[in-house]
């Protein structure tokens, strides 16, 4: 049994980029590590170096052309029409980049190993997993791995059989839930802004059985989210008595975030953490997406004080701020005079508001199909 958290990392993610027009130009996992050794929450014995996934290791649940694809991009740095068209790779989205392989079998490797080390249970942190949008055969969304998919079949490979995968990301995770369509020992449960990329993950949309979706409209706040997390998301998470858990904690469903339209606080994702924990033997946290630089190292940073049980500092120390002041946001209007909260705190105000009718009544239709 992990008795302390654990935080996988790695320093791959802190000069890497998508490309500078690309929404993965901004740091987010070196800014949370930076960030967190700045408050002294992450000394040496709670950090692991993330291991750099094998292609056979990948190939649980990837094609092995499609991992072969991956690898031969990434050492010519350029790709045939035909490896564009089949697998996704060098488009806008899933550019060439210099570590387009080793940047997520790295993501991977980290996932893969928290499923090793939780076996006999505990709490594992992987700010650079949640690529929930990678498909077997090809990349998709930013994401050319399904880190969260090889990190279930890592538990699964370990004897651990059911498992909840969370999802509080803007977008749905849609490789997800391709990956364990009709499996009964897996129970996957997503809010997501309704009508956004990928626009899966309707209301209706069960994945036979294994997969409960509520999309939510813009503008979805904190009082919203609370009551689906009361309302629905505990009461089934409870019920399955999984023996573990998996929470996808993309960034992009706060206010600030420049691809989705949402208005939550960090102190939605972080309540939702303090709910789940305990509840099961073991627990995986993830990142995710996240494309406004302070709101993904405020957030995150926060998540692995909240698993910790730290109390997060009304007023940043100062060489805390200097982490968070350091931060450029280049080609974005957020970048050019941020609010000056986002360099001295790691808690937003929250943003509570009305239930709106469609959140209400789309849980409500949730809670009569699953008879809560
Ligand atoms: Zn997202």
């Amino acid at each position: 049994m992990l008795h302390d958290p654990l935080f996988i990392g790695h320093d791959i993610y802190r000069l890497s980029s998508y490309g500078k027009s690309h929404p993965l130009r901004v740091p987010r996992v070196s800014s949370v590590m930076d960030l967190s050794r700045a408050l002294g929450w992450l000394p040496p014995s709670a950090f692991r170096r993330a291991p750099r996934a094998k292609p056979r290791a990948l190939e649980a649940w990837h094609h092995p052309d499609y991992i072969a694809a991956l690898v031969a991009a990434e050492q010519a740095q350029q790709v045939t029409e035909d490896t564009r068209k089949r697998h996704q790779l060098g488009t806008h989205s899933n550019p060439v980049f210099a570590e387009m392989f080793r940047r997520p079998a790295t993501s991977a490797g980290a996932s893969i190993l928290a499923g090793e080390l939780l076996a006999r249970g505990g709490q594992v942190y992987n700010p650079a997993g949640g690529t929930h949008h990678g498909m077997p055969d090809r990349a998709n969304g930013f994401c050319y791995l399904n880190d969260p998919v090889l990190a279930i079949l890592s538990l699964r490979h370990q004897g651990v059989r059911r498992v909840v995968y969370v999802d509080i990301d803007a977008h749905h995770p849609d490789g997800v839930e391709v990956g364990f369509q009709g499996d009964p020992e897996v129970l996957m449960i997503s809010i997501h802004e309704d009508n956004l990329w990928p626009r899966t993950g309707g209301v209706q949309e069960t994945a036979g059985g294994s997969a409960v979706n509520l999309p939510v409209p813009r503008g979805f706040n904190d009082s919203e989210m609370a009551l689906a997390r009361e309302a629905l998301v505990l009461p089934l998470v409870q019920r399955f008595e999984p023996e573990a858990i998996i929470l996808q904690c993309g960034a992009d469903a706060v206010v600030e975030d420049p691809l989705a339209h949402l208005a939550l606080s960090n102190n939605a994702h972080w309540a939702f953490l303090d709910h789940l924990m305990g509840v099961a033997p073991r627990l995986l946290v993830l990142g995710g997406g996240g494309y406004n630089p302070w709101s993904v190292a405020r957030l995150w940073t926060g998540i692995w004080g909240t698993l910790n049980g730290f109390d997060i500092p009304a007023l940043l120390p100062e060489p805390a701020q200097a982490v968070l002041r350091q931060l450029r946001f280049d080609g974005h209007r957020l970048g050019r005079n941020p609010p000056e909260h986002w360099f001295t705190t790691l808690r937003d105000a929250p943003r509570n508001g009305p239930i709106s009718d469609e959140v209400a009544e789309r849980i409500a239709f949730l809670q009569a199909r699953h008879q809560l």
